[in-house]
């Protein structure tokens, strides 16, 4: 048999880390990854064999659980049509009839092959339409790996401590701004010096890069009003919020209309996927209809497209989401209580189908404060979790996800690990 370990000593020769993407190699967790053989519904089953109750989901995808017959079949039906075509196919565009009418801000939509391409594509729509070039995001969030972007971002930049990355021209990072989560007066300041050269501000509508954190009450339509004001496009990067806290997305959930919108995991079912969209005079301003450019040539790929259409009928089942925040509530809530009576500072942020675990007593609201948690107590609480069959995000830096696969045997197997790892501190 071969072991996690061997295999991650192969793969460390040959990939930077011994990784494709930076969080997964357990860097700041410690220790080493495991190497998944399989997935089905909540689990993950490794190549030693080993299961795991998966709160990654694939890092948002999988709100459905993982390998789900509906969505396999479907990929399994495309796969025997061909696996790309490179002209326009049926399927692009009822995912953009779906897309249109699930998330009411989005009239029209361009598909795209991550969440890291579609924000990347939105902010040039934002330069290209408004003629501005300065962007404005937040500390801690993080919208893929695009230049623009890793400049005080979360995720793997926040986790490995280099959230501007070297690499990034400083002319780039120049034309980016920040701004601290959850401060609306320091938007009204930001704005008020440079509110003419805003292209467009992106923001997380709840923030999951740098853990789970929640937009207070009224936050999210102060921003729309400042990006009206000052003519900045708003930009929700709904990657992983979208179809997710809301059938609608975190637009739906707080009722706010952005312009342009991001879309990625879900909306691929797995699939390498993003899409951007938003108002029709913004949309039709990307090329071919319009001059700014934009392209790909696995867009829209047909195999993509079925198991993303797929995934969206599932989804639209009468009361998934009500269901799927219900179990949210009912995890954390054992989470939280198993760590009071171990006495351990802790708490907890959810929406919808997103969650947070912060080792401290504070409500976390900020990036300050995300940060400002024990860091290391996660780290062991997290390969306590992992011992006992486990897998949480390894890093202390990422939201939870919980899928509707996760059933009350899960959950109540869940609490019962952190019940034990709690007493293991
Ligand atoms: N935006 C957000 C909010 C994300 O969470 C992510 C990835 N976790 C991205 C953008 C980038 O997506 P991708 O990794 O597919 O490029």
């Amino acid at each position: 048999m071969t072991t996690n370990h061997e295999l991650f000593d192969r793969a460390r020769q040959l990939l930077p880390g011994g990784v494709n993407s930076p969080v997964r190699a357990f860097k700041s967790v410690g220790g080493e990854p495991f190497f998944t053989a399989r997935a089905d519904g909540a689990y993950l089953w490794d190549v030693e064999g080993k299961r795991y109750i998966d709160y990654v989901g694939s890092w948002g995808p999988m709100i459905v659980g993982h390998n789900h017959p509906a969505v396999r079949e479907a990929v399994e039906r495309a796969v025997r049509d061909g696996l790309s075509f490179g002209t326009p196919c049926a399927a692009e565009v009822t995912m953009a009839e779906t897309i249109v009418s699930l998330v009411p801000s989005v009239d029209m939509v361009r598909m795209v092959n991550s969440g890291t391409e579609a924000t990347m594509s939105a902010i040039r729509l934002a330069r290209g339409a408004t003629g501005r070039n300065k962007i404005v995001k937040f500390e801690g969030c993080y919208h893929g790996h695009g230049d623009s972007f890793l400049v005080k971002a979360g995720s793997g930049a926040l986790t490995f401590g280099v959230p501007t990355s070297p690499g990034v021209p400083k002319a780039a990072a120049d034309l980016t701004l920040t701004l601290p989560y959850n401060d609306i007066d320091a938007a009204r300041e930001l704005f008020a010096e440079h509110g003419g050269d805003i292209a467009g501000l992106i923001i997380e509508p709840v923030a999951g890069n740098m853990n789970c954190i929640p937009p207070k009450d009224g936050y999210l339509a102060a921003l729309r009003e400042l990006c009206t004001q000052y003519g900045a496009l708003l930009i929700f990067d709904e990657v992983m919020t979208g179809f997710r806290v809301a059938l609608g997305g975190a637009q739906a959930h707080y009722g706010i209309t952005p312009d342009l919108t991001c879309f990625g995991k879900i909306i691929g079912g797995g699939m390498p996927v993003g899409a951007y969209g938003g108002r029709r005079d913004l949309m039709q301003q990307v090329a071919p209809s319009g001059p700014i450019y934009q392209a790909g040539t696995l867009s829209g790929n047909p195999v993509a497209m079925a198991a993303g259409l797929a995934m969206l009928q599932l989804i639209q089942a009468p009361g998934f989401h009500d269901d799927l925040a219900a179990r949210t509530v009912r995890l954390t809530d054992g989470i939280l209580d198993a760590a009071r009576k171990a006495g351990i500072p802790f708490s907890v942020n959810r929406v919808g189908a997103m969650f947070g675990l912060f080792f401290t007593n504070e409500t976390v609201e900020s990036y300050t404060q995300a940060t400002a948690a024990d860091v290391a107590a996660f780290n062991r609480f997290f390969h306590g979790m992992l011992d006992r069959g486990v897998y949480l995000a390894p890093s202390a830096f990422e939201a939870g996800f919980v899928s509707s696969a996760h059933g009350d045997a899960e959950i109540e197997a869940t609490i019962g690990a952190a019940t034990a790892a709690f007493a293991a501190l």
